[in-house]
């Protein structure tokens, strides 16, 4: 549970998150990446430095390695070599990696099935106009992203991760977009939550007070028309929430929805800084003021996570009904950013709050009592307290009909 006055140390990893740099051939509306201040660039003759101080820190064989940039293809003189020495090194592991995918080709592809890769491509269907270039649009790099597609999908290594925003609210939308593009109807789907608001360009695509009642609506209503059942942040959090209730989860024994504030989860870059996560560089501050490098792996015992706040030591978190689904948004955010992320987590969150008690019990929850704001009682609007005047006095405007 670290906060800058209790910090947190790390271990060998389970996870393992490698930051290639935060160099991007894109440059999208909401990426967390976009201000984050630039480290030295690695190169590749930072590989063999960095594989030779494995051994002294990485004590077990980790279960995934993840190669993350900016766009980690840009770094492909890089990645290449340092790919191939560590499935040398750890054959079991799960590789992964996620891309814009603009910069595939076939040469790649093939590289990328070899070392066993699971590929995600970053792109938000219909709405990927407003996050930035779409590299379907290139002929060469929608050929290679959809052969990759068939190279790997029938293995379940290969999802297309889209996120929701105010102007892409629509899952349905994402996910027929997908099925579209790809002949797939059971097309992969990761994310599909709303984005945090990291600067301006995500604060713009976040919601409005207005919004937050009838994107709760439209939400909720395509999920209990299972038009959202490919989307993983519908399908897994939904039968995580209704896990929570049904085995008694307490809310004690919860993460951070990234994962980033376990001990066993690290993020480092080649020159091993161990980094608060792969989104940041050592060079940046976080809002708290702590430095986003936390340490370095030449000494394990001194890392310490001051930069991140666990959402037990948020004023707001402890007692939000909405908890167990959103798991305290991004961990690292602080102030009038923190709080149009939350807005968005809550709006984003309640919907499958209400499908998983709705599967429980057949009901719909409308309104709910306790210490929040009127817009956060009101579920869908039937209060009145919505600021787009809601639904109030109407006919319960979602269609019944069997999810
Ligand atoms: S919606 Fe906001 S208050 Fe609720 S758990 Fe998420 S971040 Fe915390
Ligand atoms: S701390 Fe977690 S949620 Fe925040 S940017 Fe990093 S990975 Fe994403």
């Amino acid at each position: 549970m670290t906060s800058r006055d209790t910090p947190l140390g790390k271990t060998s990893p389970r996870i393992f998150k490698i930051s290639l740099g935060l160099s991007c051939n894109y440059a999208c509306e909401y990426c967390s990446q976009r201000f984050v201040a630039r480290n030295d660039e690695t190169n590749p003759e930072d590989v063999t430095g960095f594989m030779e101080s494995l051994d002294s820190w990485v004590l077990s064989p980790p279960e995934a390695i993840e190669f993350w940039g900016g766009e980690p293809l840009v770094y492909i003189k890089t990645l290449r070599p340092l790919a191939e020495a560590l499935r040398l090194k750890f054959p079991q592991a799960r590789f992964s990696v996620i891309t814009n995918g603009s910069l595939l080709n076939p040469q790649i592809n093939h590289w990328l099935d070899d070392l066993g890769f699971t590929v995600s491509i970053s792109h938000d269907g219909p709405g990927q106009h407003v996050r930035g270039p779409d590299p379907l649009g290139d002929p060469l790099a929608r050929q290679a992203i959809l052969e990759l597609y068939r190279r790997l999908a029938p293995q379940g290594r290969f999802s297309f991760n889209a996120m929701v925003n105010r102007s892409n609210q629509s899952r349905a939308a994402i996910q027929a977009f997908f099925a579209e593009l790809t002949g797939d109807p059971d097309v992969m789907i990761g994310e599909g939550g709303f984005v945090d608001a990291y600067d301006d360009g995500g604060r713009a695509l976040s919601l409005k007070p207005e919004e937050f009642h009838s994107f709760r609506r439209l939400a909720f209503q395509e999920i209990r028309q299972g038009k959202a059942g490919r989307i993983s942040s519908v399908r897994d959090r939904t039968m995580s929430f209704v896990n929570s209730l049904r085995f008694k989860r307490p809310a004690s024994s919860l993460g951070q929805k990234c994962g980033m504030d376990r001990s066993d989860s690290i993020a480092v870059d080649l020159k091993g800084n161990v980094l608060t996560c792969q989104n940041v560089s050592a060079t940046a501050a976080a809002p708290n003021g702590e430095s986003h490098c936390i340490g370095h792996t030449s000494q394990m015992q001194e890392v310490a996570l001051k930069s991140a706040t666990h959402w037990s030591h948020r004023k707001e978190c402890p007692g939000c009904p909405v908890l167990q689904v959103c798991k305290g948004a991004c961990m690292f955010l602080q102030g009038p950013l923190w709080d149009v992320s939350c807005d968005n987590a809550y709006s984003d969150a309640l919907p499958i709050f209400a499908a998983g008690i709705e599967f429980l019990t057949g009901l719909v929850p409308v309104h709910i009592e306790g210490n929040l704001p009127p817009d956060r009682k009101d579920v869908f609007g039937f209060d009145g307290n919505s600021a787009d005047g809601g639904v109030k006095g109407k006919p319960f405007p979602i269609p019944v009909v069997a999810a």
